[in-house]
């Protein structure tokens, strides 16, 4: 592969000791410039790598000279000859040679660029993103960005290889009241109507599968107008695929596939298998749908041992629970302070937190002291296998509330004891997700889902009869406690998904309004079918041991959904509100 162009003969990142004496052209940026009285020494830098420029005031006076004004960020060609150079750098590969300058042509002088242009930099986060592009010469984000491309390539490779065609959706859809917010684009050819940019192409896929396409796969950007939680983006890349003719083994055995491909491919892991979990007992033992099972610390409820003593917060709740903090018995009163204050931020909302620190066979040391004796503390211990030297954590609440805070405080644990370490992965399905949700607030079931999941087929009947106990053929993949993938068998019958929609709340007229189209398709020969998406931008930052997604996507938007570079969103002129039909409410 040679990256010569007319303007280079080489890049920055290529040249070696076999290349001495050489005569070769470089461009690339001034990195630094470096004067040491007789010799000026500049670091030039492209996409490729480094390399060092040396100018010499007695053999070239003249460049000498004219080198003093370079500034950094300036893009330069120089031609030279390559030497061996005398105080080699070991820790760049082109730290053995450098050029002996002969030539050299401005191509554009820079401004000094506002944070440096290092592997740290000085500049703030809200800085970076507004000169995003003087960002992404930097080699942390460059490097995230090759990842991601390297990612996207061997994701191709695979699915292509085992007979999936990528297929482009439009962007310009329709909206539907489900799932999240959509964000819309007004109509200019019919005021006051609007398209909808796609949550994801989930309707398209499955009508894919109706015209007879078997396996469709695509790498899209997908819209969600929500509050943006923390690492969340309105526009974010999905893998998002679909098969005919399947079952849920057949789609958790083809992704199973495709994951052991990439933790191969780019961190070289062999994964022969992913566990599976129910969501009941991922519920039960983690609180959470999406467990870090790097390690265990497990629930354990505790409501036989705790509940009908004196304790009237435990008597009233419906659910005490606990867990286990390995060998932290010896936590002083103020890191249990920090915990019970953990607990209580506004984030986690829980009342309180009761410790018992298993001190010595039989020995117990607790906030409820006052409440219980230390047999029954005892009794505590022996019921969550805790042994003398570790410290029980102990919640109290709403089933759902008090599942969620333990959840959190588990994970806050993993993290103190260092049980969450980077580049160790732990996988697994999570399976058998309820069909639908109850919200209490609107007094009417949500798709836990979306509203194109099959009900298992032994529980279709419970449909109209007792639609809370219905479960679904879903699906999660979970790495690490990220959720990285979801999707479901689908409903491929078109009386079944009217009752779908019935059972969501719809009137028929409002279902054949919103989801008419899909609703006819379904009577022109669908095949049974399935699928999942996978959250391309959160498996790019997952694989890579990183928390933030932006970090691996080229222009992200800010917390407050802005992108800062552009500067957007915008108004727009009179003129285009007036072509749209759009009067602003002042
Ligand atoms: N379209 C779904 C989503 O975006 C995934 C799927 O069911 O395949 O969550």
């Amino acid at each position: 592969m040679t990256y010569s162009t007319n303007l280079r003969t080489h890049t920055c990142g290529e040249l070696r000791l076999s290349n001495i004496h050489d005569s070769v052209t470089l461009c690339g940026w001034v990195q630094r410039i470096r004067n040491l009285g007789g010799m000026t020494f500049i670091d030039l830098r492209d996409r490729y790598g480094v390399t060092q420029l040396a100018f010499n005031s007695e053999t070239h006076p003249e460049l000498h000279r004219q080198v003093q004004n370079f500034g950094r960020e300036w893009v330069v060609q120089v031609t030279g000859i390559v030497a061996e150079r005398y105080s080699k750098n070991r820790n760049i590969p082109t730290g053995d040679i450098e050029i002996i300058v002969e030539t050299f042509k401005i191509l554009n002088q820079a401004q000094t660029p506002p944070f440096t242009i290092e592997d740290e930099s000085d500049g703030g986060e809200e800085l970076r993103m507004k000169y995003r592009y003087l960002d992404l010469r930097r080699n942390p984000l460059k490097n995230n960005l090759l990842f991601r491309h390297q990612l996207s390539i061997e994701i191709r490779n695979y699915l292509n290889d085992i007979g999936f065609v990528e297929v482009e959706t439009p962007f310009l859809i329709k909206s539907t009241p489900e799932g999240a917010r959509d964000f819309v684009v007004p109509s200019r050819l019919t005021h006051g109507e609007f398209y909808a940019l796609p949550q994801s192409p989930q309707s398209f896929k499955q009508l894919l599968m109706l015209g007879g396409y078997d396996r469709y796969f695509q790498i899209v950007k997908c819209f969600r107008d929500e509050d943006l939680r923390a690492d969340r983006q309105p526009e974010f890349t999905q893998i998002d695929c679909e098969m005919s003719f399947v079952e849920q083994e057949d789609v958790l055995q083809t992704f199973e596939g495709l994951i052991s491909h990439i933790f191969k491919k780019v961190k070289n892991i062999d994964i022969d298998h992913i566990e599976r979990i129910s969501y009941v007992d991922a519920m039960q033992l983690y609180g959470s749908d999406k467990p870090d099972t790097r390690f265990d610390m497990k629930f354990t409820a505790l409501n036989d041992v705790l509940q009908h003593k004196d304790f009237k917060v435990f008597n009233e709740a419906e659910l005490v629970v606990g867990i286990v903090a390995e060998g932290c018995a010896n936590y002083t009163r103020k890191q249990l302070d920090e915990l019970v204050d953990f607990v209580k931020r506004p984030q986690v909302g829980a009342g309180g937190l009761v410790y018992i620190l298993c001190q010595e066979e039989g020995k117990f040391k607790s906030s409820i002291d006052k409440f219980y004796t230390q047999e029954d503390l005892k009794r505590v211990a022996e019921k969550c296998n805790a042994k003398v030297g570790d410290l029980i954590l102990v919640m109290s609440g709403k089933t759902d509330a008090v599942r969620g805070q333990l959840s959190q405080l588990r994970l806050e644990m993993g993290s103190r004891l260092g049980l969450r370490q980077p580049g160790h992965y732990k996988m697994l399905w999570v399976v058998d997700f309820p069909l639908l949700e109850w919200d209490e607030e609107s007094r009417r079931f949500y798709a836990k889902h979306h509203p194109f999941t099959a009900p298992k087929p032994e529980h279709e009947a419970l449909l109209e009869s007792n639609p809370g106990a219905v479960f679904a053929n879903a699906y999660d993949l979970v790495i690490n406690g990220n959720e990285i993938g979801g999707g479901s068998i689908r409903i491929y019958n078109s009386d079944l998904q009217k009752k779908m929609f019935t059972t969501l709340g719809f009137t028929e007229e409002e279902a054949q309004h919103q989801f008419g189209f899909l609703l006819n398709a379904f009577q022109y020969g669908t095949p049974p079918h399935g699928g999942i998406a996978f959250g391309f931008d959160r498996l790019c930052a997952v694989l890579s041991d990183s928390d933030s997604i932006r970090d691996f996507i080229a222009f992200p938007k800010n917390n407050a959904a802005r992108d800062v570079m552009l500067d957007s969103p915008a108004t727009i002129s009179e003129v285009q509100l007036n072509e749209l039909g759009i009067i602003i409410k002042k």
